[in-house]
């Protein structure tokens, strides 16, 4: 496995391989990272992952300075995991002095997480457009966690022709239902316990669902409901959109994307659902 800090000598390894898989991550790597590691090896055998904190995706007032960071146990978690090519550039080698040019996704920033967080989705579609730039892979591989980002990634992708298919996978949970984070490591312990409410509210709207429930408003109560059982928990918005263009649902008659986020103290956790039938085109491929 080789690691690499620069641009131009990650080029120069790269060119060595032919069809690549690609996991871009702000490293601090869990199995959800590396389930994303390993659909990317089986469909290609050569793999590349990404390791960048990037600081443009982040608001003034959020954790990039505390994110968590260990190169050398996710270094180990990769070569484990059979890895090819490791990017890990410092911010200057992808923001160097005179950066001036950003990706705008207007439509992005109007919702769910584009509107709690402004100038996050041009963050990480300007960061996800020079990584594909630099890494050139065939595919590369999101984790339906990230729902908007999925979204967002899907449009950057096919609006500047790029050549590289995006493909989403599933969340990975913990044994209670939390979606495994990075930033769960933030959670006190009686946080950590209360987390897995997040999921149980999901939990709850798929089964109104599966009963025959077609009411969006009818879903986000039912999991405000059960949200509202824990005190820790204080609800910034529960969603249930299309999933192609996020927009909120009075009926629900294509299935829909059942999203929330929280606060648990000053921790932000988010998660999501999809119900019913999957568009191929659309939100996810697994
Ligand atoms: P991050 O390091 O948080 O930027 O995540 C890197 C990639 O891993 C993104 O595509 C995430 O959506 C994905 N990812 C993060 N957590 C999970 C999870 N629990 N299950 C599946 N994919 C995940």
């Amino acid at each position: 496995m080789q690691v690499i800090a620069t641009i131009d000598a990650f080029r120069q390894a790269r060119a060595a391989f032919g069809p690549l898989g690609f996991v871009p991550t702000m490293g601090y790597l869990h199995a959800g990272h590396l389930s994303l590691v390993e659909r990317a090896r089986q469909a290609h055998g050569a793999t590349a992952v990404s390791i960048f904190v990037n600081p443009t995706q982040f608001g003034p007032h959020e954790d990039f300075a505390r994110y968590p960071r260990d190169m050398e146990r996710d270094l180990r978690l990769l070569e484990g995991a059979g890895v090819d090519l490791v990017f890990a550039p410092a911010v200057g080698e992808l923001y160097p002095e005179g950066f001036g040019t950003y990706i705008l996704i207007p439509s992005a920033d109007q919702v769910l997480e584009g509107a709690a967080r402004p100038d996050h989705f041009s963050g990480v579609a300007t960061v996800v457009c020079k990584l594909l730039n630099i890494v050139q892979p065939t595919r590369a591989y999101f984790g339906q966690k990230d729902a908007q980002q999925t979204v967002v990634v899907r449009q950057m992708v096919r609006d500047l022709n790029l050549p590289t298919t995006i493909v989403v996978a599933p969340t990975v949970r913990e044994a209670d239902g939390l979606a495994m984070s990075s930033r769960n490591t933030y959670l006190t312990p009686a946080q950590r316990t209360a987390a897995p409410v997040l999921y149980r509210g999901l939990l709850a709207a798929q089964a109104r669902y599966a009963a025959g429930e077609r009411d969006g408003e009818a879903l986000r109560q039912t999991i405000r409901e059960v949200l509202a059982r824990e005190p820790l928990v204080r609800p910034e918005y529960v969603s249930v959109a299309d999933p192609l263009t996020l927009r909120e649902l009075v009926d629900l008659d294509h299935g829909a994307l059942l999203s929330l986020a929280v606060r648990l103290g000053t921790v932000r956790l988010i998660d999501n659902l999809v119900l019913g039938p999957v568009d191929p085109k659309g939100s996810g491929n697994f």
